[in-house]
């Protein structure tokens, strides 16, 4: 069983899908690990600590692509790539699996077993492979350290003889797993914090952590089954954008994480929101690679609105690119135990598991994975 791990070829890619922590586990599991050369370099992890964590270094990227039963990647493949892969192997990343359709059925021609980590399914029993969520808690904590550093304004109160500083407002949208984290973060650094999330669960979450929870009255909202939120409809839009303009207007720091599970980002912050909120306040979209939660937001731009300050990046895991690959790393090296057979120590996919069931898209050469199927009868 031979496991390769390439370097990512997009220029805005640091993190890598293998840490010298992550081979030891995954050569425990009696694979042949390889990794491209200078795989680790943006997160300082040199070549020789891999070796010596087990790895062989590739004589090149195309040789360690043509022996490899699986590869482990952050990205999704380049085309050269999935014409030097073995028919049969598997090919782990994000994929993107929704807009991605023309590479997906090339992955299916290929033969290749393609797994998006997208699509996990987000359950308790699949906690230590949930790739989005260990990447939506880096970023979480990135935003407020991020918003901290660009506001021009200290968060916690603070009582001096020089004077009492009012401690920050901080507002966040979408209290999921990066919304959570954010909260908790700030809370740390002293902030008075309001959220909002259209699924009621999450308000006892958004409390526990010492956040208010702005009520608006929104009617049915619900769930879909995999817990997503699900669209809101025109009307329901217009009564949280309403009920949000007292707690925005408040705001010193907005952090909008909301996202809808293989759709476009709902824009949740409109031109007219940001006209309340106070001139050198800051909006953070980590929404903003999925068409933005945020009216007028561009990715990795810092656009100006009525003295307001838009915010967000199209690679924000890749800010924290060392704990995001740590943790991603970790994700993959779970996969990789769920497929090696202990004892064969041979590939062993077993379509029974609603986990490798939710994730694998091509396999066989088809698209098999039935969420995936169903997107692309309905485009
Ligand atoms: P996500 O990134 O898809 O969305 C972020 C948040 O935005 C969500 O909480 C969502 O409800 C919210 N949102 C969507 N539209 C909104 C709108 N118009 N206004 C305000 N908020 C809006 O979510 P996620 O963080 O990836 O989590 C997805 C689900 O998976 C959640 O239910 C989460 O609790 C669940 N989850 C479960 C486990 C587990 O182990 N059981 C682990 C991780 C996540």
């Amino acid at each position: 069983m031979h496991i390769f791990v390439p370097r990512e070829t997009d220029s805005s890619e640091p993190r890598a899908a293998a840490t010298p922590d992550s081979v030891k586990r995954l050569c425990r599991t009696g694979a042949v690990v390889s990794i491209e050369s200078g795989l680790g370099s943006h997160c300082h992890w040199s070549d020789a600590q891999y070796a010596k964590a087990g790895a062989e270094i590739a004589e090149s990227r195309a040789a360690g692509f043509e022996k490899a039963d699986i590869v482990l990647r952050v990205r999704k493949p380049e085309e050269e790539s999935i014409g030097q892969m073995r028919k049969g192997a598997v090919h782990a990343s994000f994929l993107d699996p929704f807009t991605q359709r023309d590479l997906i059925e090339k992955l299916a021609e290929a033969g290749i077993t393609a797994i998006s980590l997208e699509l996990v399914p987000r359950t308790t029993l699949a906690q230590k492979l949930d790739a989005l969520s260990s990447q939506h808690s880096v970023c979480g904590y990135y935003m407020v350290v991020l918003a901290a550093e660009r506001l021009g304004k200290v968060i916690p109160m603070m009582s001096t003889p020089s004077g009492v500083i009012q401690p920050a407002h901080v507002l966040v949208i979408g209290a999921g797993v990066a919304g959570l984290q954010a909260i908790a973060t700030a809370r740390r650094l002293g902030a008075r914090i309001e959220a909002f999330d259209t699924r009621p669960v999450v308000k006892e979450q958004v409390e526990s952590l010492g956040a208010k929870f702005v009520e608006i009255d929104l009617g049915e909202t619900g769930q879909t089954e995999g817990g997503y939120a699900k669209e809101l409809t025109e009307e329901q839009k217009k009564k949280q954008r309403e009920g949000l303009k007292h707690a925005i207007s408040r705001a010193d720091i907005v952090i909008t994480t909301a996202k809808l599970f293989g759709r476009p980002a709902p824009k949740v912050v409109t031109r007219d929101m940001i006209e309340v909120m106070k001139p050198g306040s800051l909006i953070i979209d980590y929404a903003v690679d999925s068409g933005g939660n945020v009216e007028g937001s561009r990715p990795d731009e810092e656009v100006v609105i009525d003295g307001v300050r838009v915010l967000g990046f199209s690679n924000f895991p890749g800010k924290v690119a060392i704990d995001a690959s740590r943790m991603y790393a970790n994700n993959l090296a779970a996969l990789v135990e769920m497929m090696i057979d202990p004892e064969s120590k041979e590939l062993r996919l077993d379509f029974d598991d609603e986990i490798i069931r939710g994730c694998v898209v091509t396999h066989d050469g088809q698209v098999v994975n039935e969420t995936v199927k169903k997107a692309y009868a309905e485009a």
